[in-house]
């Protein structure tokens, strides 16, 4: 028997896994990572260091990577990068470095969540699986088309993509949930424990985390801080989505419809 057959009461059907890249020099580790994952129903593929990842990853693009940043050769924080200049898959940082730069600069790499070492393995895939849970489109409101300020920003957050000022870009899980529960609260002022709730649905992520989505957000969508045109931040309050949204016409034009979708309820 395979090792990810033993659980299988519990575990996915195989067609429906999905497929996690863990990077990890240490092997003790990555053997632990790998059999709760396994366990936890997941397809593993390892990798020992940041070049190996990323030649695993352009053999076969994987659904999450788990990143471990000291690693040999290219660091962890490159290879975020790297991952995240042709990406927008799912990234976890997992590292022994504990301080607020390390994480913060993990998370304005790219990354979607940061868990710190030595974790519980049980943790890293509950994480797991609540960043999978923030990247699919999961409310009505992901799947529809958005467009604001005349065609300028055209958002399809299910997808996870936009085109800016004629530029198309990709967006995190995180960033598009920041985006759409801006959006749908357009003109009034989000604190950032609401917006930390919409983006991470109680992972344990801190408010200070959603200053970097969103300036995140804010590069992407070329919106200046200082002279915004999207995301108003609110001093001592949080951020307030400013973009006037277009007709439905608009959208519908903008590009072609997105699929038909029941109204599952
Ligand atoms: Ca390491």
């Amino acid at each position: 028997m395979r090792l990810d057959e033993a659980d299988s009461s519990r575990a996915q059907p195989v067609l429906t896994r999905q497929r996690v890249l863990v990077v990890e020099d240490e092997v003790r580790i990555r053997e632990i990572v790998r059999l709760y994952l396994v366990r936890g129903g997941f397809d593993v593929i390892e990798a020992a260091d940041g070049r190996d990842a990323l030649a695993a990853f352009d053999a076969d693009p994987p659904d999450l990577v788990v990143v471990d940043l000291l690693l040999p050769g290219l660091t962890g924080e490159a290879l975020v990068r790297a991952i995240r200049d042709v990406s927008d898959v799912p990234i976890i940082v997992a590292s022994a470095k504990r301080g607020d730069d390390d994480r913060i600069g993990a998370l304005r790499d790219g990354a979607d969540d940061y868990v710190t070492k030595p974790f519980n393995p049980v943790e890293l895939v509950e994480r797991v699986r609540a960043v999978l849970r923030r990247g699919a489109p999961a409310t009505a409101r992901l799947d529809r088309r958005l467009s604001f300020g005349a065609g300028r920003l055209v958002v399809e957050p299910g997808l996870r993509r936009f085109v800016c000022d004629g530029r198309a870009g990709r967006l995190t899980p995180t960033e598009a949930r920041i985006l759409v529960a801006l959006a749908s609260g357009a003109g009034s002022v989000l604190d950032r424990e609401q917006l930390l709730h919409a983006a991470t649905r109680g992972t344990s992520e801190t408010t200070r985390t959603i200053d970097v989505h969103v300036a995140n957000l804010r590069r992407k969508l070329a919106d200046d801080p200082a002279a915004p045109w999207a995301i108003e931040t609110i001093p001592d309050a949080g951020y307030r989505w400013i973009a006037p949204a277009d007709p439905m016409d608009a959208r519908e034009t903008a590009a072609p419809a997105a699929p038909q979708r029941r109204a599952a309820k």
